[in-house]
C-alpha cells in the first residue's frame, strides 16, 4: 500500500538501492587516496562488501577476480580460515596493548617467526604500521646509527636512492623516491638524496642494450656511491623489481653488486621489500634470489596475509648494538608510533608465515608463475605492447602507442586506466600505474582463476588500444631506441 502511494507521488523517481545508497555517501564524504575526486564522484563506483579466495563481491552482488592483491598485499586469498581463526582468537584475549613500556604475547611471537625466515644477520625486529613508516624508522636507524658509531661518521647524514624509486608517501620516503609525477610537487619540504639511475633496460638512460652493455648503470652506480659514501648513511633499494615505477626489473645480479659496492664504500644498504616481501617474487624475499643480506629491511603489504595493517624494520645486530648505552647517553631510539606491535595484526602476521610452510605456498606457486609467463606470451605480439616485465608474480605489461619507437601513450589519454575500465566490465580488478597494467594476483590463486584473469586482460587490452595483433610489415623488432 505504501509503496503503491509512494510511486503514484512521484511515478517517475526510480527507489534508491542499499548499494546506490552507499555510492552517494561515499561521494560525499570519502576523500581517496591518488584519485582525482572530480572524476571520482563522476563514474560510477564500485563498493566491495566481502570476498573469498581470488574473488571480491561488490554491494551490488557483482564478483570480481582480485587481478591487484587488493593494493599488493593478499597472499594466501581473501576469508583465510587459519587468518580468520588467528584473529578471532586473539580477539577472545586481548585486541591492543601497547609496546611502549609493556610487550604483549603475538608481537612476541611473530618477531621470532620473522627472524627466523628473513635473510641471514637480521636479528631485531622494530614494528609499526605502514610500509612508508617502516621506511621511515629505516632511514632513522640509519643516520641514528653513524651519529652513534663515533668520530668521523656524523656527516653520514644522506641517502641514497634510485630515479625512479618509491618507497612510501610521508615526508622521508618521498624525499627517497624519484617518481616525479607523484613526488616533484612537494620538493621543497623534502630532504635532499643522492640520486642513481634507475635500471630501466627498456628505455636506457645511456641507450644501451641488455646484456652487451655489461651493466653500465652499475659503473655509474658505483661513482655516485663512492662520491658520496663520505656523506651518506645508507642507499635504499626495491630489491630486483621497482614496483611503483611500472614494475621495473634489475638485470640479474645488479642487486648484489650493489650489496658489495655498499660494504666496500661503509654504507649501510636498506632492502625494501614491503612489495617484494612475503613470496611476490618466487621467493619469501625478493634479496634471496640474488643471496644477499642487507643491513635493514623493511617489510609491511604481505605481512599480515593481506588483513591488517602491520609494518616491521628489521637490522643487523650490530645497528641494534649502536643505540645501547645509559639512559643519560641519549642513543635511544626515540621513535614509536601508537598502534605499535598490534596484537591482532601480529596474530594474523603468525597464521600468515606459517601457512607459507603448511601449504607449501612458494613450491605451488612455481609452476603457477609459469603459467602466467605462457599466457601473457601472446601479448607480445600486441601492436601496443612494448614490453611484459615479470618476476614471480610481479608483472608490467608496457602499452605504447608506436611499438617501433618506444613512444608512449601520453597521460591524457588514461590509456591504462581505460584497460582496467574495460576488465572491470568482464569482472577483473587491477589497477594500473599510468601507461603500464599491473597483474598481481594472491598467491593463492587457481591456475584456472589465472588463465580467466589473464584472458580478461589481453581482451580489455585488445578493446583499448584498438588492434591485437602486430601488424606483419613492422620494423619493431631491430630499431634500436633511443632515450626518451
Ligand atoms: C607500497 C610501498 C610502500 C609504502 O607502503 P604503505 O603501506 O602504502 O605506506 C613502500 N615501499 C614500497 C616498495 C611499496 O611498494
Amino acid at each position: 500500500m505504501a509503496k503503491k502511494t509512494a510511486s503514484a507521488k512521484s511515478p517517475k523517481k526510480k527507489k534508491l538501492t542499499h548499494a546506490d545508497m552507499l555510492e552517494q555517501l561515499d561521494k560525499q564524504h570519502i576523500w581517496h587516496p591518488f584519485t582525482q575526486m572530480a572524476d571520482w564522484r563522476k563514474d560510477p563506483q564500485i563498493i566491495i562488501e566481502s570476498g573469498k579466495g581470488s574473488t571480491l563481491v561488490d554491494t551490488r552482488r557483482k564478483t570480481y577476480l582480485d587481478g591487484t592483491s587488493s593494493l599488493w598485499v593478499n597472499v594466501h586469498g581473501h576469508r583465510k580460515r587459519e587468518i580468520d581463526k588467528a584473529i578471532t582468537v586473539q580477539l577472545g584475549k586481548v585486541a591492543h596493548s601497547t609496546l611502549l613500556g609493556l610487550s604483549n604475547v603475538p608481537s612476541v611471537q611473530l618477531a621470532e617467526k620473522l627472524l627466523s625466515v628473513a635473510p641471514n644477520g637480521l636479528t631485531k625486529v622494530f614494528y609499526s604500521d605502514s610500509g612508508s613508516t617502516a621506511v621511515e624508522i629505516a632511514l632513522k636507524i640509519a643516520f641514528q646509527y653513524w651519529q652513534q658509531k663515533g668520530p668521523g661518521f656524523q656527516n653520514k647524514t644522506g641517502f641514497i636512492s634510485l630515479t625512479e624509486a618509491y618507497h612510501g608517501d610521508t615526508i622521508g620516503s618521498v624525499s627517497v623516491g624519484g617518481i616525479d609525477l607523484f613526488h616533484n610537487l612537494y620538493r621543497p619540504l623534502l630532504f635532499k638524496s643522492y640520486k642513481i639511475e634507475t635500471p630501466y633496460c627498456y628505455r636506457c638512460k645511456y641507450g644501451l642494450a641488455y646484456p652487451e652493455c655489461q651493466m653500465t648503470c652499475l659503473m655509474h652506480a658505483e661513482r655516485t656511491i663512492q662520491k658520496y659514501a663520505s656523506v651518506s648513511a645508507a642507499l635504499i633499494i626495491e630489491p630486483l623489481i621497482q614496483g611503483a615505477a611500472g614494475m621495473l626489473l634489475q638485470p640479474p645480479g645488479y642487486l648484489k653488486r650493489i650489496r658489495q659496492i655498499c660494504m666496500d664504500n661503509n654504507v649501510l644498504l636498506i632492502a625494501d621489500e614491503v612489495a617484494t616481501g612475503f613470496g611476490r617474487t618466487g621467493t619469501l624475499f625478493a634479496c634471496e634470489q640474488e643471496k644477499v643480506s642487507p643491513d635493514i629491511m623493511a617489510v609491511a603489504k604481505g605481512l599480515t596475509g593481506g588483513y591488517l595493517p602491520l609494518a616491521a624494520t628489521l637490522t643487523t645486530e650490530e645497528i641494534y648494538q649502536a643505540f645501547l648505552g645509559e639512559y643519560r647517553d641519549l642513543k635511544t631510539f626515540f621513535h614509536g608510533h601508537t598502534y605499535t606491535g598490534n596484537p591482532l595484526a601480529c596474530a594474523a602476521a603468525s597464521a600468515n608465515i606459517e601457512l607459507f610452510k603448511k601449504e607449501k605456498t612458494l613450491q605451488k606457486l612455481q609452476p603457477k608463475i609459469k603459467l602466467l609467463s605462457k599466457a601473457l606470451e601472446v601479448m607480445k605480439k600486441f601492436e601496443h605492447v612494448g614490453e611484459i616485465r615479470q618476476r614471480g608474480f610481479m608483472v608490467g605489461i608496457e602499452l605504447v602507442r608506436n611499438r617501433a619507437t618506444r613512444e608512449p601513450y601520453p597521460l591524457a589519454d588514461a590509456i591504462g586506466a581505460r584497460v582496467a575500465f574495460e576488465a572491470r566490465k568482464r569482472g577483473l580488478i587491477i589497477r594500473p600505474l599510468g601507461n603500464v597494467i599491473v597483474i598481481m594476483p594472491p598467491l593463492s590463486i587457481s591456475p584456472a582463476e589465472l588463465q580467466k584473469l589473464v584472458n580478461i586482460v589481453i581482451e580489455s587490452v585488445k578493446v583499448v588500444t584498438g588492434s591485437g595483433v602486430l601488424a606483419p610489415a613492422s620494423p619493431a623488432k631491430t630499431t634500436p631506441h633511443k632515450k626518451k
